[in-house]
């Protein structure tokens, strides 16, 4: 019995003994990190984004870093409307990442969520039945994975804007609460501007910010949020069709009009750029309403003349200005509040800037870029550019033209306020994109009031 004592004790001791070095050498206990995964459908390909966090700060903002982006190969699943079976292999080369990357014990409480934007709201317009078959494949697809599969769905404009904001000011610390106990404190500072959201893909483009006199005209572009215990009243507006694809489609049958037997002359173009195509392959999009029956030939013969002015002047016919039912509007008659605050331009809009070497230029010194690259003979470009591709290449000038169109003569941003507009990639390794706002948003990580903390830190 005696010996059972003097053991329990010489127990109690190494226990003890075990907790002081612990405690003394102050080594941080392994964090229990969570992950969850977002799939990017857009309308020219899928990214796929893992993202994780501390378990325990899972409400503080700025906790949430992105992993991995894992870019699916092939088009966009709208592209798979016609062979649906094969999606599943697909989606595939990402999950097999996912199932690489995220330790195997957390899979099954890994989130995963499918968002598809403008390319599949096209679709639905065209055939809900289709829009519908696809999405069945990618569900069937993605819960046959050992995570937590969590929907796919066709996301609208209005939230693929909101997400977005959502995502930069997240990035950008702009909802950095300060800690309720600190609030007793006087302020130092005014409350954080949020920064603005420019989002260009390939079938639409959202517009996202926070306007000085919380003056929306227009129910459909005003949304509610209250983040970390403050309200904001936010404009967003997304334009179906104005992505730089399905804008591309549209600057070209507005200029078949002055095509002469099938040739085209355009000036978004390079000289000595060829190209033909069947004129069928422009209508089968609902964003051209034109009947094709009106067009008296079968196949149009593009050669590029490289002016960057005159480009620029094909694509304004794009943009309706004529009427506006409200005090003041963007085009197509849809409202536009003053400009306001810093802007955050990312997805296309980077891609092609940063390509131009243009995300830091005035834009005095855009435009002089812009005159001379599109001037540029098609052959000296594709020399010295050998590693692009040449789908890419060939329509920089017109999407580093129709960015500016869009933002100077569709939102009104003047030489004055350009330097307002950030060009932005990543912030703080994370892309900038809507899906990072949208898992915040699904897995209630942005609380509406400001999470409690203690007056004093618990030990
Ligand atoms: P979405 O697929 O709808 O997200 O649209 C993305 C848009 O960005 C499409 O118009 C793509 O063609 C375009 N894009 C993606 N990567 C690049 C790049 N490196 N250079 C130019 N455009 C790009």
């Amino acid at each position: 019995k005696n010996i059972l004592v003097i053991l329990g004790f010489l127990f109690s001791l190494a226990v003890i003994a075990l907790i002081t070095v612990a405690l003394t050498q102050n080594k941080p206990l392994p964090e229990n990190v969570k992950y969850g995964i977002v799939l990017d459908a857009g309308s020219s390909h899928t990214n796929m984004y893992i993202y994780n966090w501390p378990a325990e700060k899972e409400n503080d903002t700025g906790v949430v870093q992105q992993v991995e982006m894992c870019k699916v190969q092939g088009p966009g699943i709208s592209g798979y409307a016609q062979n649906v079976e094969d999606v599943g292999f697909y989606l595939n080369q990402c999950m097999d990442k996912a199932q690489q990357v995220i330790p195997k014990e957390q899979q099954h409480q890994t989130p995963v969520y499918l968002g598809a934007t403008a390319g599949m709201r096209l679709l639905r317009m065209e055939s809900s039945l289709l829009a519908d078959k696809v999405l069945t494949a990618v569900k069937q697809s993605l819960s046959s994975y050992p995570f937590d599969f969590q929907g796919a769905r066709i996301i609208t404009g209005q939230e693929e804007g909101a997400y977005g904001w959502i995502t930069i000011n997240y990035l950008l610390g702009k909802f950095n609460q300060t800690v309720s106990w600190l609030r007793l404190l006087p302020r130092r500072e005014g409350p954080q501007e949020t920064s603005g959201a420019l989002d260009l893909g390939g079938a639409s483009t959202q517009i996202t910010f926070v306007p000085l006199n919380d003056q929306i005209e227009s129910q459909g572009n005003s949304l509610h949020f209250r983040l970390y215990g403050k309200s904001y009243n936010v404009y967003t507006h997304s334009f179906l069709c104005y992505g730089k694809d399905q804008a591309l489609r549209l600057k070209l049958v507005s200029s078949i009009q002055d095509a002469e037997n099938g040739l085209l002359r355009d000036p978004c173009f390079h000289p000595g750029y060829e190209k033909d195509v069947n004129i069928s392959e422009f209508f089968n999009t609902p964003c051209i309403t034109k009947d094709k029956k009106s067009f008296p030939f079968r196949r149009l013969q593009i050669q590029g003349t490289g002016n960057y002015s005159a480009c620029l002047q094909s694509i304004q016919k794009i943009f309706n200005t004529t009427y506006c039912p409200y005090s003041r509007c963007s085009f197509n008659g849809v409202f536009l509040p003053f400009l306001h605050g810093d802007f955050g331009a990312f997805s296309a809009f980077y891609f092609v800037m940063d390509f131009l070497n243009l995300t830091d230029s005035s834009l005095e010194s855009v435009i002089t870029k812009m005159q001379t690259f599109c001037s540029q003979p098609w052959e000296e470009v594709k020399a010295q550019f050998p590693n692009i591709k040449v789908k890419y290449l060939s329509e920089y000038c017109f999407s580093g033209t129709y960015i500016l169109a869009l933002l100077q003569l569709g939102y009104g941003f003047t030489e004055d306020n350009w330097k307002n507009i950030e060009f932005m990639g990543k912030i703080s390794g994370s892309d900038a994109g809507w899906t990072l706002g949208y898992m915040l948003n699904l897995t209630n990580m942005i609380p509406a009031e400001q999470p409690l903390y203690p007056p004093l830190p618990h030990s």
